[in-house]
């Protein structure tokens, strides 16, 4: 909860950096509050949202598009970047050099908000863990605000002036990276595994980001990490704060562990409580570890066992994660395109125990595809590589496992279909960016999901 003074905007000149959702309703909050807003965007007018951009101007909000204007920078009184903004360009340590204020729009959030925020970080995982803290909040009939870097920014609920009983948000290193003083009621990290390493120096700094999210806490306030992480198990919280581990096998100082099917929680202060996970359905052991910091935030939050127990029973996975398409002639595909990282394609691949043909490649992100490679041997019978990636990856895999190289999506499907036998399944699990190819990885999955049809038929 924030207990800082609220910061006073009126006449203010404040940049705003990057024209994404986030910026917008930056930029709106500022406005309203008083401030001179530019905002300041990479792009040239024509590559951005026209309906943003008229929002923007019929509120009084000046334009600089097509690059950043240097002194606009050093003239501000402070500066909000957007989360997909690095905060090493040349004008913003310009600025900072010149002792402007330079932040990030989840610490802006975070001083205006004086709701409890429940807070998702780790490398994957986010999205799932903070949609399904939402849903068991709002079953337990609290009224809740689920966003961050998932859909609706933070600065949208600043915005508004109804305020709910919980914030449930997720959140990216990159948006931690320009954070100072958030410090969240319950903070969850699920797992810390190389990603990003395009835009950090080197692997210990993308940590370190991660583990910000534990920074401000203080007393009476949650830490909640995975035991069986190796960056996380050494973990510890500030003095006062309540720690919260969870791990597959039951261990002396783990709060939430499997056992025999069933998930048990030993918090300080309450009776132990065990779930039956015989109705769980989100496929593999990363969802299970998943689902020990859903529940242990729910039961952090307050929420009863049978609420909590319900949600087990009825939660969905989100699309593009390992989400099953169809089967036909005996082979079945799933859509794994959010596996945008190396550790999430070698989770999907270890959910199943059916041969595979594996489909990966896209914009390489730095990582190592070793990992890859050992968890498909024994299990992948042929992989497809398609994007700029492809080389690195057929690299790899040579002598390992046997591979060809595709040029789109829909020779990719072929091509994993002609070499699926029945019984088998084709999985799309990029390890890699989409952007070489697609908007994203929603456009990824798509486009995948239309090539499979366009096969069945
Ligand atoms: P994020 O928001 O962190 O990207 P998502 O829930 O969208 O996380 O999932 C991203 C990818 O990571 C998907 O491929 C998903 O199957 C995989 N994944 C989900 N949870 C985990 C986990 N705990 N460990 C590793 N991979 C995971």
């Amino acid at each position: 909860m924030a207990q800082h003074e609220k910061p006073d905007f009126k006449d203010k000149k404040v940049v705003v950096v990057g024209l994404g959702i986030s910026g917008l309703w930056t930029a709106r909050y500022l406005v309203r509050h008083g401030a001179r807003v530019t905002l300041s965007e990479m792009n040239r007018e024509s590559d951005l949202s026209p309906s943003a951009l008229d929002d923007l101007k019929s509120i009084g909000v000046i334009l600089e598009t097509g690059g950043h204007i240097t002194q606009t920078f050093l003239d501000a009184d402070m500066i909000v970047l957007s989360p997909g903004v690095p905060h090493d360009i040349r004008p913003v340590c310009a600025a900072r050099d010149n002792g402007v204020p330079v932040t990030g729009e989840l610490e802006l959030a975070s001083r205006l908000i004086d709701t409890p925020v429940i807070a998702v970080t780790g490398t994957n995982g986010k999205s799932t863990v903070t949609t399904a803290l939402g849903s068991i909040l709002k079953d337990a009939g609290y009224d809740v605000f689920v966003g961050g870097n998932i859909g609706t920014p933070l600065m949208a609920y600043a915005y508004e002036e109804k305020r709910a009983d919980f914030v449930v948000a997720e959140v990216s290193s990159f948006q931690l990276d320009t954070s100072d003083m958030f410090s969240p009621y319950i903070a969850v990290v699920l797992n810390i595994s190389p990603d990003h390493l395009d835009r950090y120096s080197c692997y210990e700094d993308y940590t370190l980001s991660k583990l910000k999210i534990f920074k401000n806490q203080g007393h009476g306030q949650f830490a909640i990490v995975n035991d069986d992480d190796e960056r996380l198990t050494s973990f510890q919280p500030s003095s006062g704060v309540v720690i919260l581990r969870y791990g597959f096998a039951k261990k002396a100082g783990r709060h939430a562990c499997v056992e025999n099917d069933r998930l048990v929680t030993c918090l300080e202060g309450s009776s132990p409580c065990s779930f039956d996970l015989n109705s769980y359905r989100l496929p593999g052991r990363h969802n299970l570890e998943n689902l020990m910091a859903i529940v242990l935030a729910a039961r952090a939050a307050g929420i009863e066992a049978d609420v909590i127990q319900r949600a087990i029973n009825q939660l969905k996975g989100l699309p593009h994660r390992v989400e099953y398409i169809m089967e036909f002639e005996g082979i079945a595909f799933y859509d794994d395109s959010k596996a945008t990282n190396v550790d999430a394609a070698v989770r999907a691949i270890l959910s199943f125990d059916r041969p595979l043909i594996l489909i990966a490649g896209g914009r390489h992100k730095g990582g190592d595809y070793t990992p890859l490679v050992t968890a498909s041997k024994g299990k992948v019978k042929k992989a497809i590589f398609l994007g700029e990636a492809k080389d690195l990856l057929s690299a790899s895999f040579e002598g390992a496992i046997s591979f060809l190289q595709a040029n789109d999506m829909e020779e990719a499907v072929s091509l994993a279909f002609s070499c699926a036998a029945g019984g088998d399944i084709v999985l799309l699990a990029p390890a890699c960016s989409s952007f070489d190819m697609f908007r994203d990885y929603g456009h990824r999955g798509r486009v995948f999901k239309a090539a499979v049809e366009k096969l069945a038929q």
